[in-house]
């Protein structure tokens, strides 16, 4: 194998592809070289090499000891300087570099070939004495470091020693004679740590720089760094050694680092910073304070030192025209590292550079707008999770903050509002227009009306897939759940987070983002939805095949989803609409009511109110489709728990209490998510579907007839199990519909389909499409089913779960391929061999996660279904997929 690669010169052995074999760094350096950017000449020992070092307990083989020499050989030609030549030096930089960047994790060692021989001759070459002994210094204590692995903090001791002996704050008032004599303490305290003098062998330098470098590879914070962002062991680091060029040699050098764009807000403009006459860390190294690049950023910043714009036009101008000639080539923004030596710009790396949510959007739409990238280029390169930061405030950057405590960043965005402990309490205070934040011990379907209310929700209890975290997501209210420090003193109406206390009314902030909880308001920014966003927006729908819709109940939420570009609803949960306080009392007349007759008294009252609902929600989506599920939790949910609340639920009621406490006792269930519920309601009490099912169609027409536009109610059974549900259940809402037709006098389309959420529905798919026109995937049950793990309870061991590896990510927030997977695409099979063209979507939080888009692209499914703020990251989503 050839293990050395050279660059610069005119030669590239290697280029930006072979970025396995090369490491980013030596990839790049080879490319730059290659389109005829000044690089400094050298060569790159591969990956493979380190792989073979380790498996070969830490030796060289002869072979590439050869490829070295060869390599020096052509640095020297280029140069024309020689390797340890007393009269004219070869120096050259030991730079590690992986397939990924891992910053900061990994050694360089610069200024080798320096000996008490050479600066000599450097300095006469240079006609710059000081110049020649502070790089010598320079190197003494970098390759102590790096190779001796000698700590560094008596090298620093006897620099701050010699400056305050001499009575300089800064390093540049050191003259020559006082680097030469800080170069002779510095070799004494390697005789003194290390017991042997400082190398003075430019060969034995090189490779123990080389061995070190390959070394660092398995250091202790490589290995954690690694194992953080999942990066494998078995790559290895690669090994530059490139002739150095000096940024300390007096006022006309420098030393910078530049991205090509603005990394944090994405504009085009030079963005960056440098220093005259420092070399390689010292701008990052905060020894002194670096300057600005352009005059611009100077001004804006009120900085007085000058740019490199002022301080050096002429090589601020080159260095300009390799940030486009970079960008021209790499189509991608770019972080880079330059040296000025002697008014000479040098270019010393180049990578893609990272960058913020907004930025990244930014740059992509602008990069396509300048004919850089194609449309859909910059569809492919916005990450659709990073979207989740921009459509939501966001804390204030700069702002300060008071933290309390750190929950899960359950859902996005911050807010800030009085604490309040219930949700009656909320809903008081926000009517009364305070904002509110409201903290729970955990959240339950009771909780609604005041999640609602409130600006934001915090709870001590509960995982990502709580109650309080699916929910706040769906509202688009920001959300921190879990935080196990807070308690909660419901009689003294405080919170307390370890030593602190928060009385209810004081205010606090919740980041969604971070999952952090402060004391006090942190002022918040809004985003911007209209701009760059929305024009990302139109490539990615040129591109989308699956439909996008939104799981939305409330006309609010509808109108939050098609301002987001949905295209229609894909769940609107009916029994939300129960729990409004004006209705939950017919809802437990009804509940209470001894026979049929007293039930359908009860839900005559609520039929106006329903009817209602769907009215407002059909002259929102106007004519778009809409997928309403008939009611699916157990009745129990709607009544009391609380001992104080059953005296009063009684009297609204009209029946006494013993009756109340009677059948809550009836309704109790062991395992209410396999109880009770779904299509069994509709199956024990028809007549709350037929209930149900008239409103629907009564507001439909009534809808068509005063707008004309053409509403397709799509019923939805829910648990659906077998086809003979199914088919008593169709029958009853066909009737319903048959009777309001003949009443107002007016036919209209409608479909009536089922959920897909249990297993022996997806496995018997191919008879129940008989009876259904659709099937929409209700992921959430489906999975719970599936896997037989209650989402409620999964928060205990799922992430010990996914930590061993059983499973690759949560199943609840990304759809478990394999195993939940198969069944759908059982179930599609089955259901289009049956009926086809039969319509397909997912409902349930999976319909946001753009994995599981991918999955249903795959499938050729037609649409899925998201939360009202997640439409956007499900377009972007399904764009890529379709890509
Ligand atoms: P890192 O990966 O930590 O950035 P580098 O290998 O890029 O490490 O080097 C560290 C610093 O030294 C950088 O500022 C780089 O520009 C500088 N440097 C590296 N090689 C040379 C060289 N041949 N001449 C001048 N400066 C160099
Ligand atoms: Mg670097
Ligand atoms: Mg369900």
């Amino acid at each position: 194998a050839q293990y050395v690669y050279r660059f610069g010169g005119g030669v590239s052995d290697g280029g930006a592809g072979d970025r396995n074999l090369l490491g980013g760094k030596g990839a790049n350096l080879a490319e730059m070289a290659g389109i005829g950017l000044p690089v400094p000449p050298g060569f790159t020992i591969t990956t493979e090499m380190c792989t073979r070092y380790y498996d070969e307990g830490e030796t060289f083989p002869d072979s590439v000891r050869v490829e070295v020499a060869a390599g020096i050989a052509h640095i020297e030609g280029v140069t024309g300087k020689r390797f340890g030549d007393a009269a004219d030096p070869l120096l050259v930089s030991v730079r590690s570099g992986a397939r990924v960047s891992m910053p900061g994790m990994m050694d360089t060692v610069l200024n080798l070939g320096l000996n008490d021989e050479t600066v000599v001759g450097l300095a006469a070459k240079a006609g710059d004495e000081r110049f020649a002994w502070d790089s010598y210094r320079r190197f003494i204590q970098m390759y102590s470091d790096v190779v001796l692995g000698l700590d560094h903090g008596a090298f620093e001791e006897a620099l701050e020693i010699a400056k305050e002996d001499r009575g300089y704050t800064l390093d540049t008032e050191m003259s020559a004679d006082d680097w030469k004599g800080l170069v002779a303490e510095y070799k004494a305290v390697v005789e003194r740590e290390w017991n042997k003098p400082f190398p003075q062998d430019v060969h034995d330098q090189l490779w123990g720089a080389t061995a070190a470098v390959f070394g660092s590879w398995h250091s202790e914070r490589a290995r954690v760094y690694r194992r953080l962002n999942h990066i494998s062991g078995d790559w290895g680091t690669a090994v530059n050694v490139q002739a150095m060029v000096f940024g300390n040699m007096g006022d006309t050098s420098a030393t910078g680092v530049a991205f090509t764009r603005d990394p944090s807000t994405g504009d085009n403009a030079h963005y960056g910073e440098f220093l005259i006459n420092a070399q390689g860390e010292d701008v990052v190294a905060g020894i002194r304070t670096p300057q600005y690049l352009t005059r611009a950023a100077r001004e804006t910043a009120g900085a007085k030192a000058a740019s490199m714009e002022e301080a050096m036009p002429e090589t601020f101008a080159e260095l300009a025209k390799v940030f486009r000639l970079l960008e021209d080539h790499y189509r991608d923004m770019q972080d880079i590292e330059f040296t000025v030596e002697r008014g000479k710009l040098w270019m010393l790396q180049t990578r893609t550079g990272k960058r913020t949510a907004k930025a990244a959007l930014k740059i992509a739409v602008d990069m396509a707008s300048e004919g850089l990238i194609a449309e859909e280029e910059a569809v492919a390169r916005v990450d659709p999770a990073a979207l989740d930061q921009l459509l939501h405030p966001t804390l204030d950057p700069d702002a300060q903050r008071d933290v309390l405590t750190k929950g899960l960043p359950a859902s996005p965005g911050a807010a800030s509002g009085a604490a309040v402990f219930d949700s009656d309490t909320a809903e008081r205070r926000a009517n009364d227009g305070e904002a509110v934040i409201l903290v729970r011990i955990e959240t339950s379907p009771e909780d609604i009306h005041g999640m609602h209310a409130a600006r934001g929700i915090l709870t001590a209890r509960g995982g990502m897939t709580s109650h309080a975290a699916v929910v706040a997501r769906g509202m688009g209210r920001p959300c921190v759940s879990g935080a196990g420090m807070l308690s909660i003193d419901m009689k003294a109406r405080v919170m307390r987070i370890g030593s602190r206390e928060i009385a209810e009314g004081e205010t606090v902030t919740i980041d969604g983002a971070t999952g952090e909880v402060m004391a006090g308001a942190v002022p918040t920014v809004q985003p911007e939805l209209a701009g760059d966003f929305g024009t990302l927006m139109v490539w990615a729908d040129k591109v989308r095949r699956l439909r996008i819709r939104a799981n939305a109940e409330t006309p609010a939420d509808c109108r939050t989803a098609r301002d987001f570009g949905a295209e229609g609803v894909g769940l609107c949960r009916t029994e939300h609409m129960f729990f409004d306080a004006a209705r939950i009392t017919a809802v437990r007349q009804m509940i209470l009511a001894a026979d049929e007759k007293g039930r359908r008294a009860a839900l005559d009252k609520l039929l106006p109110e329903q009817r209602a609902d769907f009215t407002e929600i059909f002259e929102v989506m106007a004519g778009l489709p809409v997928t309403i599920r008939l009611l699916d939790p157990p009745l129990h949910e709607f009544l009391p728990h609380e001992e104080d609340e059953f005296a009063e639920v009684a009297a609204a009621a009209g029946v006494d209490v013993e009756t109340l406490k009677r059948r809550a006792a009836e309704l109790h269930e062991f395992n209410p998510m396999l109880g009770h519920r779904g299509c069994r309601l509709g199956v024990t009490y028809p007549e709350i579907y037929e209930m149900q099912a008239r409103a629907i169609f009564e507001a439909a027409c009534d809808v068509a007839a005063k707008s004309g536009a053409a509403v397709v109610p799509e019923v939805m059974i829910p648990l659906v199990a077998t086809k003979r549900e199914l088919e008593l259940m169709k029958a009853v809402v066909d009737k319903a519909a048959e009777a309001v037709f003949a009443e107002k006098d007016r036919r209209l389309d409608y479909l009536v389909g089922t959920m897909i959420e249990l297993p022996r529905a997806a496995l018997k798919a191919g008879e129940i499409a008989d009876a259904a026109a659709f099937f929409s995937f209700g992921t959430n049950d489906l999975t719970q089913t599936t896997l037989g793990v209650s989402r409620d309870d999964a928060g205990r061991f799922l992430t010990t779960y996914v930590d061993k590896g059983i499973y690759a990510t949560d199943p609840f927030v990304s759809i478990d391929v394999e195993g939940v997977g198969e069944l759908i695409e059982i179930a599609a099979t089955r259901g289009r061999a049956t009926r086809p063209g039969i319509k397909l979507g997912i409902c349930g939080e999976h319909g946001g996660d753009p994995a599981s888009i991918r999955f249903c692209e795959g499938l050729g499914l037609d649409y899925v279904s998201a939360s009202p703020y997640r439409v956007p990251i499900a377009r972007l989503a399904a764009a890529q997929a379709a890509l």
